[in-house]
């Protein structure tokens, strides 16, 4: 199985490239535009290795996407790159347009005419696994979840963005039969994450003794799901999901964000004790225009068709979680020094 993968050097797209040269034999051909977001070091553990190349492109460029397939003759497309940060495409919208939609466009359209000129058992085998978000789906009230038919209401730029790239997949295949898989997964943490969204910025504040921003009064739940069991949910659909299908991945975990950062806080306390409690460092900050009240999946077809689910708790993976962060500070001070420093995104104007 040769598997192109894009956005292999981004948080998911690393885990993913990791399991399948690492875990399920696969040669991995990584196309990345290397974005402020990507992390070479990531991928530390298989570069060097024949199964897997890194190929430095922007999937916008139609031409380098028809060559990467006429190249490497993938059997397997896993689709994660995109611009990924909610908060930087309220700042700036141009680049979750190009990359998410356009960017998946010319893709598409690459892997439908490498496709088309493939034998007829090699076509059988094709696939291409389209990633997104359970952001598509909008914001749940108290009670309920997203099924895989629940309606696209997408409320930021982002989920906007990826509800688009999500219908272009479905009509790719519904029209030209490409085989097309769509995950819709709920939101992920753990190792290598670049730090801008919730848990490592925290996490980061936190080791560091700084302020601890919660948007509106944290009561805005999410679903969570560690890297490492999605990246094995994708690998998943990919050897034995239905093309054609949606498979929505979740964690079968809601917790609020307040819940998140304390959990965070008395972590790090037990970890490595500061001179006060850091549950005092938390301050509620302006909340994030158009933030979604509360996302949660039901994750019930793929557990009952493909058998998946989350090996890991989130208590269990948030405390791995937080011992990576502590271990691994050459890894994120560069991104913190250089490319983020952690300050707030996303603010309209009138907010400032
Ligand atoms: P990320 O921001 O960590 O990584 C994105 C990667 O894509 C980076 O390596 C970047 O360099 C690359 N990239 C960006 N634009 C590109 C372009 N034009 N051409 C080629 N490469 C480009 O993102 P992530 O958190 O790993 O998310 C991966 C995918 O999973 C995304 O499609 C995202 O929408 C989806 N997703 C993420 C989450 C989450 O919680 N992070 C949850 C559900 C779905």
């Amino acid at each position: 199985m040769r598997v192109l993968v894009t956005g292999g050097a981004g948080f998911i797209g690393s885990a993913v490239c990791r399991q399948l040269v690492l875990k399920a034999g696969a040669a991995v051909v990584n196309v990345d535009k290397l974005t402020y977001a990507a992390s070479l070091d990531s991928l530390a553990s298989i570069d060097g290795m024949s199964s897997y190349r890194l190929v430095q492109q922007d999937i916008c460029d139609q031409e380098a996407m028809n060559d990467v397939f006429a190249r490497w003759e993938p059997s397997a497309v896993i689709h994660l790159a995109a611009e990924s940060h909610v908060d930087r495409s309220i700042t700036g919208s141009a680049a979750f347009i190009n990359t998410n939609i356009v960017g998946t466009y010319n893709l598409l359209e690459a892997a439908r005419k490498y496709y088309d000129g493939l034998p007829s058992e090699r076509r059988e085998q094709f696939r291409f696994i389209h990633v997104s978000t359970d952001e598509v789906y909008g914001s749940l009230g108290p009670l309920g979840c997203f099924c895989e038919d629940t309606p696209y209401r997408p409320s930021s730029p982002y989920s906007a963005s990826k509800a688009a790239s999500d219908h272009l997949a479905l009509a790719w295949f519904k029209t030209y039969g490409l085989p097309i898989i769509v995950s819709n997964c709920s939101n992920n943490y753990g190792p290598f994450q670049f730090p801008e969204k919730l848990i490592p910025l925290t996490i980061l504040n936190a080791i560091e003794l700084k302020p601890l921003p919660v948007y509106g009064d944290g009561s805005n739940v999410r679903d969570w799901l560690h890297v490492e069991d999605h990246a094995a949910g994708l690998i998943k659909l990919l050897v034995d999901g239905q093309p054609g299908e949606k498979y929505n991945l979740g964690g079968n975990c809601e917790r609020s964000n307040l819940n998140v950062v304390t959990q965070i806080c008395d972590l790090l306390d037990r970890l490595c004790p500061g001179s006060a409690a850091r549950r005092s460092l938390i301050k509620f900050v302006p909340d994030r225009p158009g933030h979604d009240a509360r996302y949660v999946i039901d994750a019930s077809k793929v557990y009952r068709e493909l058998g998946w689910q989350p090996a890991r708790t989130f208590e269990q993976g948030l405390v791995e979680t937080v011992e990576w962060y502590l271990a691994s500070r050459t890894w994120w001070r560069c991104a913190r020094t250089e490319v983020y420093d952690g300050s707030r995104l996303g603010l309209l104007a009138t907010q400032h």
